[in-house]
């Protein structure tokens, strides 16, 4: 999804673009990752790539997050530094910060407290992706730099009824009950946490934005600044949907963090802001779902 949005933002610049889809180039693979930076000799990196999944897909498979996520940036990382890469942004997630971090999250909470148990397998591998970034630049002098995204949604997302997030979770049963005519549509968890959502386009920009900018060791926070309950989100998506039926609350399933919004203070002062207000980047999200994967029934479960 964020690669997908990146390619998007950077047909605007004046940029050779190379990728290497999942088919061609497996991140996992240090050695096949090395020879195809020394091949391709990029300028810059952005190591969007992760094995990501919602509160269900981490909790359930806890070795998969951790070792495919800590295999993937250990090999980009590495792999950019011996091909002489001169900047490398290293993308991490609002989960990195301690459960009770207080809110707004600075970045300065991170590793200051216990993690949310739901999504720590992820976390952990995400927290030493940062530190690699970190200690390349002090042992070898990399300008590689690492930012952290609050919760992203928009088009390219996963659909998935029980491994996405949120948001497509909520778009993909809303759906789902609008045409068949379901009555009811259950939402996961007390609908009481409040998450912050960020358009997968507004992150590409400020992924782009940083890369011009920043040089530093600390990360950096991206994030709308506002927040909202699963509740009013859930409100939100069946409105844009066009569904009129009930939503209800599973309990049984967890709420995970009550609440992560982003102090987004340090990028704001940067000069950077986003455009994509929650409304109008849901319904393009939705759009994205309906006319794509809705429309093909076979590529529903992704
Ligand atoms: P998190 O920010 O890492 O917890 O990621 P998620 O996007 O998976 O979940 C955010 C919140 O939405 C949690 O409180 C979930 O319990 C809640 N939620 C409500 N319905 C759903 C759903 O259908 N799927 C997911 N993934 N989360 C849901």
């Amino acid at each position: 999804m964020v690669g997908s949005a990146l390619l998007r933002r950077l047909r605007n610049e004046d940029c050779t673009i190379v990728t290497a889809s999942r088919k061609v180039l497996d991140l996992r693979d240090a050695k096949a990752t090395r020879d195809w930076l020394a091949l391709t000799r990029p300028d810059t990196v952005f190591c969007a790539a992760a094995h990501v999944g919602g509160i269900h897909a981490n909790n359930a498979r806890p070795a998969d997050f951790i070792r495919d996520n800590i295999e993937i940036q250990a090999s980009v990382i590495h792999g950019a530094y011996q091909a002489g890469v001169e900047k490398l942004v290293f993308l991490g997630s609002s989960c990195i910060y301690p459960r009770e971090a207080p809110q707004p999250i600075p970045e300065a909470a991170l590793l200051t407290g216990p993690l949310e148990p739901t999504n720590q397998w992820y976390a952990i591998a995400k927290i030493a992706g940062i530190l690699q970034c970190r200690a390349y630049r002090r042992q070898y002098g990399c300008d590689y730099i690492s930012a952290m995204p609050s919760n992203l949604y928009g088009p390219g997302d996963n659909y998935h009824p029980t491994d996405s997030h949120v948001v497509g979770a909520l778009i993909q049963r809303f759906h789902e009950a609008k045409t068949a005519g379901y009555p009811e549509v259950k939402v996961w968890g007390s609908g009481r946490p409040r998450r912050e959502f960020l358009h997968v386009d507004d992150c590409a920009d400020a992924l782009v934005f940083l890369a011009r900018h920043y040089s530093d060791e600390e990360h950096v926070n991206i994030g709308s600044g506002t927040d909202l309950t699963i509740a009013a989100l859930a409100d939100l998506v069946a409105r844009t949907v066009g569904y009129e039926g009930r939503f209800d609350f599973d309990r049984s399933q967890p709420d995970g963090t009550p609440r992560k919004l982003l102090d987004v203070r340090r990028l704001n002062e940067l000069g950077w802001r986003p455009r994509i207000a929650l409304a109008e980047g849901l319904a393009d999200a939705y759009a994205d779902y309906r006319d794509g994967i809705a429309a093909t029934p076979d590529a529903k479960i992704a």
